[in-house]
């Protein structure tokens, strides 16, 4: 890809429509822009220029303007992706969407939203529970940006019941990547109307067009809802579990499962303390309904399965704050692990294989003696496996022996896995360009070539957020 540079001229045309204080160049002003949230020093690339547009119509004069000199142009939501979406790998513009932060409208008569790209996952939910409404997923960061959520397709605990973020998009306003703008959907329920561009959208990773705007549908609040947690004490015997909840048909809103010790270096990190010690893995469920008696016959319900299947005890939260307690520390584990992490996988499997995909990776853990903690979404077979160089034991980290040389082994013998239980390299992270290399080995050749026409038709000449997606 020849790419053009950033000259003087460039900038004062980019300073002329956005303004001078909504442009950084020096590199401490762009250091934080030079990475996503995950493994910040081994992939940041500088950009040549940060560009923070405040409109529709200034996103698109920027696009022309790259369009016509072939300048790379990156978008940047929150910079919580963990896969490096957002990371400028050519160069070129960030296209920082912060300023682009406003709610427009929570419509209550049709159960929508309509809101700027850049609003946070906090204000939105924010700004929709004022109205007594609820936007069910909750990728696990609230600083991740609209935009960028839908951009990833993001999922999080609560997709079990109520879906993805894709499910929840009915409307985008896009700024392509010639700069035209185009409106896709609107606040429709329902659309059999061509090819849904729509949904191509979503998903995309700033690879087709700029989201400016969104128009999202919310549902009422569930009345009530319970956190569960249940010890048992192996982690196949907590996962195994899951398909019998499901099979008596109970639907939970959220069915995590989590290994002992990685609650525990994360209750150390954020001084709180999760229900109970017993165990070495437990699941966690959050079960929604009307009323108080619907949701305790479920949780009842869920209790005798789990105790039939070995469970050491099953413990119902029905307080705000003890409920709110566990999501924190579920919510952190990724943190608490960050500083020995190499990496944060995200394969997803056919939910009846979880059970037999996480004994595989614990079965490639004792081949390369490297730690591979994991936990995730049990009940959409989204499973979370860290890489670390280090081991937690006795209250310390201890390096891995030789980690430099089984990182690459472990990564490979893990996405070979998921391939054998017929997976794909990502259920909700994206695939960035940090899992660009195993695009080949989860898709048809097929399938990868008529995505690249998709991509070529939409941005014939590749500006928009180069490096991503496909195998160079
Ligand atoms: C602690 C932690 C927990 C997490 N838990 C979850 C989880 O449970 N589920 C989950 O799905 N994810 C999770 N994530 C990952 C992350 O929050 C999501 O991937 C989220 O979708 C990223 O949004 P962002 O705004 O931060 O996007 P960024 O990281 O800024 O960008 C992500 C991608 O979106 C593109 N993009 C951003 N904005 C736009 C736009 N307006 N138009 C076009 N493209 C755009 C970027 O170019 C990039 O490709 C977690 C991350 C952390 C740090």
């Amino acid at each position: 890809m020849a790419f053009a540079t950033i000259d003087k001229k460039i900038l004062q045309e980019l300073e002329k429509l956005v303004g001078e204080k909504n442009i950084l160049v020096r590199k401490e002003d762009m250091a934080a822009y030079s990475h996503d949230e995950f493994s910040s020093e081994d992939i940041a690339h500088f950009p040549d220029v940060v560009v923070k547009p405040e409109s529709a119509e200034q996103v698109s004069c920027i696009l022309k303007l790259a369009n016509e000199y072939t300048l790379p142009v990156t978008p940047r939501g929150g910079g919580t992706g963990l896969c490096g979406g957002c990371v400028p790998v050519h160069g070129g513009i960030v296209l920082s969407m912060e300023r682009m932060n406003k709610v427009i409208e929570v419509d209550a008569e049709n159960l929508m939203a309509v809101t700027q790209a850049g609003v946070t996952l906090h204000d939105f939910y924010k700004a929709i529970h004022a109205c007594g409404l609820f936007f069910p997923p909750h990728p696990g960061d609230e600083g991740a940006h609209i935009g960028g959520v839908i951009a990833n397709n993001a999922g999080g605990a609560r997709a079990v019941k109520y879906g993805v973020v894709r499910n929840f998009v009915h409307g985008l306003e896009v700024v392509l990547p010639d700069g035209d703008i185009v409106h896709l959907g609107g606040k429709l329920m329902k659309s059999s109307t061509g090819y849904s561009l729509l949904h191509l959208m979503v998903g995309s990773e700033g690879t087709l067009g700029i989201i400016t705007q969104a128009t999202i549908s919310l549902l009422p609040p569930p009345a009530v809802m319970y956190t569960l947690v249940i010890p048992f004490d192996s982690l196949s015997k907590a996962i195994s579990t899951v398909p019998d909840i499901l099979r008596n048909k109970i639907i939970p809103m959220a069915v995590e499962f989590l290994e002992s010790k990685t609650i525990s270096i994360t209750e150390a990190l954020l001084h709180k303390t999760w229900p109970c010690h017993e165990g070495e893995a437990h699941l966690m469920l959050i079960l929604d309904g009307s009323n108080e008696d619907e949701v305790m016959a479920l949780a009842e319900q869920v209790q005798e399965i789990a105790m039939a299947r070995g469970a050491l005890d099953v413990l119902i939260a029905s307080e705000k704050s003890k409920q709110q307690t566990i999501l924190d520390i579920r919510s952190h584990i990724y943190e608490a692990m960050r500083a020995y992490m190499l990496e944060i996988l995200d394969i997803t499997v056919p939910r009846a294989s979880i059970a037999d995909f996480v004994n595989a990776v614990h079965r490639i853990e004792e081949e390369y003696q490297i730690w591979l903690p994991t936990y995730g979404h049990a009940a959409d077979g989204n499973v979370h496996t860290h890489i670390m160089k280090a081991h937690f034991e006795k209250g310390e980290w201890k390096e891995n022996p030789g980690w430099q040389r089984k990182y690459p082994q472990v990564r490979k013998a893990l996405h070979d896995m998921g391939k054998k239980y017929s997976g794909l390299v990502s259920g909700e992270h994206g695939v960035g360009f940090v899992k660009k290399e195993y695009l080949d080995t989860f898709l048809e050749q097929k399938q990868i070539a008529l995505m690249k026409e998709i991509k070529k038709a939409f941005d014939p000449r590749s500006i928009l957020n180069p490096g991503k997606i496909f195998p160079s």
